[in-house]
């Protein structure tokens, strides 16, 4: 910081007082002035500059933020330096594809790191060292999941983990505990073994697994809370030719815990996509429209639903189920019925393809932006709590439809992963869970919602709060992924109750890296009380 900078900071407090108390100092001017002072300290770079800001879905909005794209480690600790000298909080950014309140409040600071490179310009560096079945590469902190796959696929690798859209960055999901759909893969963070990071006095640490393993633990799902990570350590996995098919069957099928073990046990990857009111007649979609409300005769577990397997010996018949696809020129009434002319369209059968290919998705084949929401709960080998969620979701389907109308769920996402070795991820297994899963097996129940609903009703958030509390009733434990929508009224209980004894671990560790708590935001702060108050 330079002398200038030192006098701004010493008279902060006393401008802020003339600020606050003048009537006719205005937001634009106090705005600049903080502007102003978080750019004497930073010094000529990076820019500081104001600008709004808007999540990915369109559903967060911020008018004013204090952006800066720093392009080095040193820029890093004075935004860092500045932000404590000014009594600001830092949040770092991804590709903004969350839809929970991690990003930067108003008039906070805003870390974009998607111009850093590591040595020599690079984006991703793989290592030296052979382990048993992968490798690991070093990678920049804005590297997005299709950056990292399209470098390493030529190498003859690839990621077996992590959302399933390209578009988001290997830390955001990290940060959030994303996953995909491999069965005997933990989430994302999982495979991370090592980081460096600028922590909330401005100083850079650096961790790996085998040093300190509790950090890793408290990293590999950090919601943005352990500092500015500017570099990080990832096993990657020999790619591998598979094959991939589509199965169209009705929503009951599933209802079968010994249909769902089947596929689970048999394949290397499990992606079951729905499409709500599918199986609506052309009467019954008239009467929608008439009515309001979608008759009786529709049942939920007619709807169709897309089995996406994945595995070496894959094949369309191994599940043994009917594909019988539904008319499709039925009066559009929910945007579910559009979404199932993509699953009818999916792919059947395709062979000995890459691995990456038949697990990442473009996130434009998925439809218009949309809302999501996630539970996850810990699964046995029986899989009879998958079968009774899925049951459950159609009853909570059929009685909503019948008495208030269309429901603002396009289609549900089933997917099981394997457990996290981590504090605060939903896959983390922790000790404290009554039923844990005995193969240490999640299922994951995502349901996705378009924004511009094509009916009046009920909002996402308040008809994933009561199909939340249905799950809960059944005795299910789940709690909500990070990185969705976790508007349900008891989410700070359900991280108390689901985490326990972890919410303090993570704790102690986040308090020695971040002691003013610099990289909080007010969303994280309202959670809090469940991390300090774990008995
Ligand atoms: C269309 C779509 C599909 C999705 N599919 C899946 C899916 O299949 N599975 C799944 O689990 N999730 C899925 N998600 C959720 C998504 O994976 C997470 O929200 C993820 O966090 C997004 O990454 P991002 O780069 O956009 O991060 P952002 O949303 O921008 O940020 C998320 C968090 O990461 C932190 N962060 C980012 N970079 C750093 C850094 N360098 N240092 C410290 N903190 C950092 C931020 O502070 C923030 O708290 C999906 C989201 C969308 C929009």
């Amino acid at each position: 910081m330079d002398l200038l900078g030192v006098l701004l900071w010493l008279c902060l407090p006393a401008r802020w007082m003339a600020v606050l108390s003048s009537g006719a100092v205005t937001m634009t001017r106090k705005v600049t002035l903080v502007q102003r002072s978080l750019q004497n300290i930073v010094g000529s770079s990076p820019k500081i500059e104001v600008k709004s800001f808007e999540n990915w879905a369109e559903s967060l909005k911020e008018d004013v933020v204090f952006t800066a794209s720093p392009k080095s480690v040193r820029e890093i600790q004075r935004i860092v330096f500045a932000a404590l000298l000014c009594r600001k909080n830092v949040r770092v950014v991804g590709s903004t594809h969350s839809w929970s309140s991690l990003f930067t409040d108003s008039e906070q600071i805003q870390i974009n790191l998607g111009n850093m490179t590591l040595e020599g310009g690079k984006r991703v560096i793989l290592q030296p060292g052979e382990y048993p079945g992968y490798r690991t590469v070093r990678i920049a902190p804005g590297v997005t999941v299709g950056e990292l796959n399209d470098l390493i696929v030529p190498l003859g690798f690839t990621l077996r983990s992590g959302p399933s859209i390209k578009e988001a960055t290997v830390l955001g999901a990290i940060a959030t505990s994303s996953h995909g759909a491999m069965v005997n893969e933990p989430a994302i963070g999982g495979y991370m073994t090592g980081a460096r990071f600028v922590d909330g006095w401005g100083k850079i640490l650096a961790f790996n697994e085998d040093t300190d393993p509790e950090v890793l633990k408290a990293l590999r799902c950090n919601l943005g809370l352990l500092g500015v990570v500017f570099e990080f350590e990832l096993k990657i996995f020999p790619q591998e030719q598979v094959n991939s098919c589509g199965i169209l069957t009705p929503l009951k099928t599933l209802f079968n815990p010994e249909f769902l073990r089947n596929a689970v046990s048999k394949n290397n990857f499990v992606l079951i996509l729905s499409a709500s009111y599918s199986s609506l007649t052309e009467k019954e979609a008239r009467s929608v429209l008439e009515t309001g409300k979608v008759p009786t005769t529709w049942d939920s577990g007619n709807d169709i639903v897309l089995i996406n397997i994945v595995d070496p010996d894959a094949t369309p018949d191994s599940l043994n189920t009917s594909d019988d696809p539904l008319p499709e020129d039925v009066t559009v009434v929910s945007t579910g019925q559009e979404f199932y002319k993509f699953i009818k369209g999916f792919p059947r059968a395709l062979k000995g393809i890459n691995l990456t290919d038949a697990i990442y998705l473009d996130t434009a084949v998925l439809g218009p932006k949309f809302l999501a929401s996630e539970y996850t709960f810990p699964e046995k080998t029986d899989f009879k709590r998958s079968a009774n969620a899925l049951k459950e979701f159609s009853r909570f389907m059929n009685e909503k439809s019948h008495t208030e109308g269309i429901l603002p769920f396009t289609r549900f996402v089933a997917r099981w992963v394997k457990g996290t070795d981590c504090f605060l991820c939903p896959t983390s297994n922790p000790t404290s869970l009554k039923v844990a899963g005995d193969a240490g097996h999640f299922t994951t129940l995502g349901m996705d919602g378009v924004i511009d609903t094509l009916q009046e009703g009920p909002g996402f958030s308040y008809t994933m709060h009561k199909l939340v509390e249905a799950w809960d009733n059944l005795g299910l434990e789940g709690t909500l992924h990070w990185g969705k929508i976790t508007e349900v009224t008891n989410f700070k209980e359900k991280i108390k109750t689901y985490f326990r004894h972890d919410l303090g671990f993570f704790e102690n560790i986040r308090r020695k890296i971040d002691p003013h708590g610099v990289f909080m935001n007010d969303y994280l702060s309202y959670l809090y009380d469940a991390f300090n108050n774990v008995n």
